[in-house]
């Protein structure tokens, strides 16, 4: 029988499953068939429910990033079962937001992965969505072999988050990040509150330099790498219309001269190169994390 625990998380599940995917489309998520992506020998990526997965099938065992919540978990796995008979034997979650963690108990012969810092927050969680516990943890750079490829997770700073983790297989040229980044569309003002600009900024133009055949990133259905050029661009524009007046106000005379700049340069700074991007209204709340990151670190 479920018990009222379980049922409740189930129904917080759904709930928080269908604000996050209001988000982009009103349209049901869950109507949408699944889209599974060959990437190279062994590598995929499933799209389904407003999040892209990367699904690694190693020699004993299966890789996968963030399954998100249980009805995604459930997706996911059926997908998987179509490609390979082997389990689930590691889950590499790619930042600590609550909306991305879930899921997880699908797969119980999975390992979870996560940049350590993700023990700052999880225990944060009201809604009893995250894990309880990690099993391997890693500060700057962890590496899988998985007999048929390797899998590295780097942690580069802050990002979406503090526990930001880049997946990438140097042998393939394929790289997964989670919420740096989206398909031409700012993400929307109300979810950058947590964002470090300035650290989004440096890991986009580190991977940039990386050799890429594909970018997989969770909430876009392409993996063209050229998306993530253009993000580049598009974060070295924002700060480059962002950091002068905040540098000048900084240099001034009046400590607090550049706080002000947090109210007052998001409705003048214009970014006219993207205004064909979905969500350029919300220029306004780029422009004012990239400058609270820029006064004060976060
Ligand atoms: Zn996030």
């Amino acid at each position: 029988m479920i018990s009222v625990r379980l049922w409740l998380k189930r129904a917080v599940m759904v709930s928080f499953m269908l604000c996050a995917s209001m988000v982009p489309h009103s349209a049901a998520w869950a109507q949408d068939a699944p889209i599974v992506s060959k990437l190279s020998k062994n590598i995929y990526s499933i799209y389904w429910g407003f999040f892209n997965s990367l699904v690694v099938i190693g020699k004993k065992g299966v890789l996968i990033t963030d399954p998100a919540n249980n009805n995604r978990a459930a997706v996911l796995k059926a997908e998987i079962a179509k490609l390979t008979d082997l389990p689930v034997t590691y889950i590499v979650l790619s930042h600590e937001h609550f909306d991305h963690v879930g899921g997880v108990s699908a797969f119980p012969q999975a390992k979870l992965v996560a940049q350590k810092n993700i023990h700052a927050v999880l225990p944060l969680d009201p809604l009893d969505l995250a894990p309880d516990d990690i099993d391997i943890t890693f500060e700057n750079k962890y590496t899988i072999n998985m007999g048929t490829t390797d899998v590295e997770m780097h942690f580069m700073g802050a990002g979406d988050g503090v526990a930001t983790t880049v997946v990438y297989l140097p042998w393939e040229g394929v790289i997964f990040t989670a919420d740096l980044y989206e398909d031409k569309r700012l993400t929307p003002a109300s979810f950058l509150d947590d964002t470090n600009m300035l650290g989004v900024r440096r890991i986009l133009n580190r991977i940039g330099q990386w050799p890429l055949k594909h970018a997989v990133t969770a909430h876009s259905k392409s993996t063209s790498p050229q998306i993530l050029r253009d993000n580049i661009r598009y974060f070295n524009d924002l700060y480059d219309a962002v950091y002068p007046p905040i540098a000048k106000a900084a240099a001034s005379d009046n400590p607090f001269a550049m706080f002000g700049l947090l109210d007052s340069l998001p409705g003048t700074v214009t970014l006219d190169e993207y205004s064909d991007w979905d969500g350029y209204e919300h220029l306004f709340g780029h422009v004012r994390r990239m400058a609270l990151s820029i006064i004060h670190g976060g």
